[in-house]
């Protein structure tokens, strides 16, 4: 059996190889190393493949989250309400601007953000709503939009985990995951469903005016050369990172298809297991019905009951198998991001969740015989 990894992306290179090779010495010979044309090649890839109006490419997902705060224009004092089980670079962004972030609990099941925590968290100062489509699938972005339709919010969709996931809206429409709110940030960090073999990330938007905005912040806040017209960033994917990006777009959806097959595997093995909680596809169909592509398994994580979590992580680790807790620790206890305004009672999902939580190896390489693997050292060490 070969070696499990988290994430392979060595064997996925060999996949690829040629075109990467080949697009990596063109640029070398051409020294178009910064916004050359692979860029606003992957760019206009990307926005077909989205079938959104701007793609905005930017140097990672961390700096798209706050462009697209910046180019909101919001200011300190301004309230911005995300999830408490996520990422920090998510409430990062927002305290470094001097924004306000005000942390909401999460769905238990989906681990996406609590939309009646949302509603209660809303304020006078609230401005907008940052969903993390967590782990590969959407939050309720019905509800979401709902809500901030009803009181005049943005939704600023962090879908750095979510790339390439349709989301199915009541009415029976579908859209991918990121061009659903006003504006959404990703990232293209090497382990993200499409990543590049560095650091890059991008903003997209159906807005215009917001687009042109934002095109002058990644640019030291230039709309004319020398012409410093808002306070601005330097943010850029480089030209080698947009080709592997564009090498690699076009398997995405074949990509995202293995890593349903591999969680497919996952849960059939899992399904039923008393002290196993599978992670809930919003379609209800398990990630186990063919056509579906609600849910892109940026991770595969599984509820431990029973306080069992922690030995199990150690007993993969110690017959080979990596496996991650994300997240181990809430945000609002993160010390940079404690608050007095907080009360422990208003996360109690969260505060669950960080104690349950096992991410197994996910990545477009794995093979029947490592789940399998993988799959019988769980359930042989729970049933011991
Ligand atoms: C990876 C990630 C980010 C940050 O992306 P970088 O490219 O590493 O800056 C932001 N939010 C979430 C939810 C992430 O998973």
């Amino acid at each position: 059996m070969r070696k499990i990894q988290m994430v392979d992306l060595k064997g996925q290179y060999q996949g690829i190889k040629e075109q990467i090779d080949n697009s990596f010495s063109e640029i070398l010979e051409s020294s178009a190393f910064i916004n050359g044309p692979e860029v606003h090649g992957f760019q206009k890839d990307l926005e077909d493949y989205l079938d959104v109006k701007h793609v905005i490419p930017c140097a990672n997902g961390t700096d798209a989250l706050q462009i697209c705060m910046m180019g909101l224009g919001l200011v300190p004092g301004d309230e911005v309400i995300t999830a408490d089980f996520t990422f920090a670079a998510t409430v990062e962004v927002i305290a470094l601007l001097q924004l306000t972030p005000v942390l909401v609990d999460v769905d238990k099941e989906t681990f996406n953000i609590d939309v009646a925590a949302i509603e209660k968290a809303i304020t006078p100062k609230t401005k907008a709503i940052v969903p993390v489509h967590l782990f590969g699938q959407c939050a309720d972005m019905d509800a979401i939009m709902a809500l901030a339709h009803k009181h005049d919010l943005y939704v600023i969709e962090d879908n750095a985990q979510g790339i390439g996931a349709m989301h199915t809206f009541k009415d029976g429409s579908k859209k991918k995951s990121g061009t659903i709110g006003h504006v959404a940030s990703t990232s293209f960090f090497p382990s993200k469903n499409l990543g590049c073999y560095g650091d890059g990330g991008a903003i997209f938007t159906n807005d215009d005016e917001l687009a042109h905005t934002i095109r002058g912040i990644v640019n030291h806040g230039m709309y004319k050369r020398y012409h410093h017209d808002v306070v601005g960033v330097n943010s850029r994917l480089d030209s080698l990172q947009a080709a592997v990006l564009r090498a690699k777009l076009p398997h995405l959806d074949a990509y995202n298809a293995k890593r349903r097959e591999a969680a497919r595997r996952y849960n059939q093995a899992f399904l039923g297991h008393p002290d196993i909680i599978l992670p809930k596809t919003v379609n209800g169909c398990q990630g186990i019905c063919d056509s579906c592509d609600c849910h892109v398994f940026h991770q595969y994580t599984l509820r431990v009951k029973k306080e069992k979590r922690d030995n199990l992580v150690q007993h993969l680790n110690e017959n080979g198998v990596p496996c991650g807790v994300y997240y181990p620790i809430p945000l609002h206890l993160q010390k940079a991001y404690v608050d007095e305004r907080y009360k422990e009672d208003d996360f109690k999902i969260t505060n669950q969740l960080v104690n349950e939580v096992i991410s197994l190896p996910m990545h477009t390489e794995l093979d029947e015989e490592q789940i399998t693997y993988i799959t019988t050292l769980v359930i042989d060490y729970l049933n011991a």
